[in-house]
């Protein structure tokens, strides 16, 4: 049995919180511990049984995290506050001598940049300390990387292309919110399109290159390329691969919203002097839009996220498309949250279990196709996002522009 401490009381935190409670097996302590502890305790307070306990932290200061995680005699840390904390926190966890485990990689608060290699350079850290960091454990990166894994060892002899496919078909009836974290959302979107093809990344246009692709038990929605973090590590990892694109889902409405906000500076970082005051566009339009987390009620419709597959098993060329579909009304029902946040929360919180129960525990710091997908894809399916196997007519069916 183990204590896990999990940092961040947004969406997602809501939903690791709920599903480590539920993992009464794994997780005999429970401890919720953010900047704002009263958003903590609302948390603690929808679970029942008393089971979750609270504290406020600066998971900034890693000396600080370190000791409180110490004093309670932590086991393990799982870092669902924001990706800008992802270094001190593993900072911390290296202090207090515990695993760690994040859903999004580290980005500098001043550069509009995501990438592993700052995470990457703590690999030697963890593995003299004789650590496990898990990089990633959210949907995607995290699930799609694990469908990738399980592609890789079950279904192929060598991947060549993939195609990791993100629909969000939920509509919050409002005329615009982002669905997680409004800085880190726009942030990605608004940056070039980026994909890795022969060995070499192309850089596209934001939002130019759009496919209409038809989402089991979801429909046709039109889909974006965009860089995504999963495919720095993913075209490292995955044997025969010749090329590995992202694509999402935005609705003309959402879009629309968005160019004009850029239009008019508002998606900028680069902060602006208003009556002395220093103020960066995009952190007054987050103070501004409707808090991700409000819109578990209002939310309705299905997500379907999955990775198309295109390669060769025994000489013969096979595709598959592996999905999970996610249903935004029944997420709220069980834990107060929309499906975005429940199909991040749910992984990370299954992570923490391979960690606590040691199925997982090589030291390093570790992309997640890098360990064994086959117990963390159950355990994804008994804590609520079953996933299928679509075998596809390699030659005639979902068809990707090329
Ligand atoms: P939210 O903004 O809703 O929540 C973030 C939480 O972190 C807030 O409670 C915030 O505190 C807390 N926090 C921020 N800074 C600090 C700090 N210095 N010290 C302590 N706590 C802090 O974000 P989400 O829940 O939507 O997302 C959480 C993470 O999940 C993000 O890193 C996001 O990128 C990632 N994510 C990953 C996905 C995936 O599939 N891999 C998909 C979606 C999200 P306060 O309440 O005071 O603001």
């Amino acid at each position: 049995m183990a204590k896990v401490l999990i940092i961040g009381a947004g969406g997602v935190g809501r939903v690791v919180t709920h599903k480590c409670a539920q993992m009464s097996d794994a997780f005999d302590e429970v401890y919720l511990a953010s900047r704002t502890k009263s958003k903590c305790d609302a948390i603690a307070s929808s679970i029942p049984g008393g089971r979750v306990r609270t504290a406020q932290i600066d998971a900034d200061n890693a000396s600080e995290t370190a000791e409180f995680a110490s004093r309670i005699g932590a086991d393990l840390l799982v870092n669902v506050a924001l990706p800008y904390q992802d270094l001190s926190l593993m900072d911390a966890c290296l202090k207090a001598g515990i695993p760690y485990i994040d859903t999004a990689n580290y980005e500098p608060p001043d550069v509009p940049k995501f990438e592993y290699k700052w995470q990457w350079a703590y690999r030697e850290r963890f593995e003299k300390a004789g650590l496990t960091a898990v990089l990633g454990a959210g949907f995607d990166p995290g699930v799609t990387n694990m469908y990738c894994a399980y592609a890789q060892k079950h279904l192929f002899d060598e991947i060549n292309y993939v195609d990791i496919l993100d629909c969000n078909a939920g509509d919050h009836g409002l005329p615009f919110a982002t669905n997680f974290n409004p800085e880190i959302n726009i942030r990605e979107i608004t940056a070039n399109g980026r994909y890795w093809e022969s060995g070499k990344w192309i850089e596209t246009e934001p939002l130019s290159m759009r496919c209409d692709f038809d989402y089991p038990e979801v429909g046709v929605k039109p889909s974006y390329l965009l860089y995504h973090e999963e495919l720095e590590s993913l075209c490292r990892n995955l044997k025969g691969l010749k090329r590995i694109r992202f694509w999402m889902t935005f609705s003309d409405k959402y879009l629309t919203h968005l160019r004009v906000l850029q239009n008019v500076g508002m998606t900028s970082i680069k902060p602006v002097k208003i009556k002395g005051v220093e103020i960066e566009p995009l952190e007054f339009l987050k103070a501004v839009l409707p808090d991700p987390g409000s819109l578990g009620p209002l939310t309705k419709g299905k997500t379907n996220i999955g990775c198309i597959f295109d390669g060769i098993k025994g000489g013969k060329r096979k595709k598959y498309y592996i999905y999970n579909v996610c249903v935004h009304e029944d997420c709220y029902a069980e834990v107060g949250s929309q499906a975005i946040s429940y199909t991040t929360g749910v992984p990370a919180a299954c992570a923490a279990r391979m960690v606590a129960q040691k199925i997982w525990g090589a030291p390093g710091v570790w992309n997640m196709e890098e360990l064994d997908p086959d117990p963390f894809l159950e355990a994804v399916a008994r804590y609520g996002l079953p996933w299928k196997v679509l075998e596809l007519d390699p030659e005639n069916s979902y068809n990707l522009p090329l």
